[in-house]
């Protein structure tokens, strides 16, 4: 068991524009975001849409898996 090869994931603190916080696994201690999932539909258009595809994407972005 050989420390030092993989990223160390740890809980990070995520933090949004809109005031919003939440912890994902993260190699980063703390993420800053301009949009969330929580305030992501007002800048749209305050569309509630359900599309998996959108939080997909959202995820990947920020390397949220
Ligand atoms: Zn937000």
């Amino acid at each position: 068991m050989k420390k030092g090869i993989h990223p160390e994931l740890k809980e990070c603190k995520v933090k949004c524009a809109c005031g919003n916080e939440f912890t994902t696994m993260s190699t980063k201690s703390e993420i800053q975001l301009e949009t969330c999932n929580k305030c992501h539909s007002f800048y749209t258009g305050k569309r509630v849409t359900a599309r998996t595809g959108n939080v997909q994407k959202f995820k990947e972005k920020y390397g949220m898996k």
